[in-house]
């Protein structure tokens, strides 16, 4: 039985260094994912009903990052999202379409890249599996090797590396982490999602690395970059814009907000498949933020800032150079705003 002490995100901070970086413009944040997906910016958006449509995919592409349009549609509608994603975009620009490991799977595929879909994901919530194995094997005699191909979840090195072998390009890594998630309640089972990310860096495969789940900030984009992520994938933090899935409701008082909901919540199973099962997730609301375009500048910003205070001018410099500490409980409250909570 393992028993290592593992950390998240809250428990460490990255040390400043010394920097002769005079401007963010100087900062490259292009990131190569493997075979093909190369971003300008390490920004994806994770495959869910109340983040990934159309719009989404397309408002990614303009800041150089990409979406992976959900699965819990027909095959027709999947379709229509990316056609929707790739209408003026240049060829630069990616589209992933996330894909299940049983049923038709095969047919998905093959209708995401006749829409115009760059990458295939296969989305599942336990990824070092049998299944995948099998799905990946499947993917790659069909459709050859010459795209890119994203698998997942996993939450160990085990896991990354075998999903490696078995044809992934590059693998979302982080199990239980999700902000809407309760997989670590449900199941007890699990890791703390910063150390999924230590632990899969040190691969000796050529895979990319994708920490998905768990980030609240800019801040935390930059510590799972800098502990080896190749890219982040981000759902609460896109799920209150215009451009996510779902109405704009409002409260009597004014207030405006989203719904924002897990894929293995009863309410997603419930409407998707008519019936649930075991449920790892919680349907929620997040307040509007308006367009994704804001959010996502400020979270450009901000990672640029965070490469800028490690002295860091790409990602491959960042995880050479990057160094972290643990912080203790009072670091962390100190590292919050706290004006606002002294007592005078
Ligand atoms: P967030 O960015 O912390 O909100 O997490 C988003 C991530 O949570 C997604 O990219 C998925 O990996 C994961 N996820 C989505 N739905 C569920 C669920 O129902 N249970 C557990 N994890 C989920």
């Amino acid at each position: 039985m393992k028993n290592n002490e593992a950390i998240s995100y809250d428990d460490i901070l990255l040390i400043p260094q010394y920097s002769d970086i005079k401007s963010r413009t100087e900062i490259d944040v292009t990131t190569d994912l493997g075979n093909g997906l190369i971003l300008k910016s390490p920004l994806l958006s994770s495959p869910m009903d109340t983040v990934t449509g159309g719009a989404m995919a397309m408002a990614m592409t303009l800041v150089g990052g990409a979406g992976v349009i959900h699965r819990y549609n027909t095959i027709i509608e999947q379709q229509r999202h990316i056609k929707r994603a790739i209408d003026n975009v240049s060829e630069f620009d990616h589209v992933g379409a996330a894909i299940g490991v049983t049923g038709n799977y095969i047919d998905r595929a093959t209708a995401a890249f006749d829409a115009g879909a760059t990458f295939i994901c296969i989305d599942v919530a336990h990824g070092h599996h049998i299944l995948v194995k099998s799905a990946l094997h499947s993917l790659r005699a069909i459709f050859g090797n010459d795209f890119h191909i994203m698998a997942g979840n996993v939450a160990t090195l085990e896991g990354i590396n075998d999903l490696s072998d078995w044809g992934a390009n590059s693998v979302r890594c982080n199990i239980g982490g999700g902000s809407i998630c309760s997989t670590r309640i449900q199941t007890g089972h699990g890791l703390p999602g910063l150390q999924t990310i230590l632990d899969c860096a040190q691969t000796d495969r050529e895979v990319a690395i994708v920490a998905d789940g768990g980030i609240k900030n800019s801040g935390d984009i930059v510590k799972a970059l800098a502990c080896g992520a190749d890219a982040v994938m981000c759902g609460s933090l896109l799920a209150g814009t215009t451009e996510a899935p779902g109405e704009v409701q409002r409260d009597t008082d004014g207030s405006a907000w989203k719904s924002y909901r897990g894929m293995a919540s009863k309410e997603a199973q419930t409407e998707w498949r008519g019936k649930y099962a075991s449920f790892e997730g919680v349907s929620t609301r997040v307040p509007y933020q308006g367009k994704v375009k804001n959010i996502l500048e400020d979270l450009d910003r901000g990672i640029r800032s965070g490469f800028s205070y490690s002295g860091a001018r790409s990602l491959e410099e960042l995880h050479v150079k990057a160094e972290y500490v643990r912080q203790t409980s009072s670091g962390l409250s100190e590292s919050h705003t706290h004006i606002l909570t002294r007592k005078w």
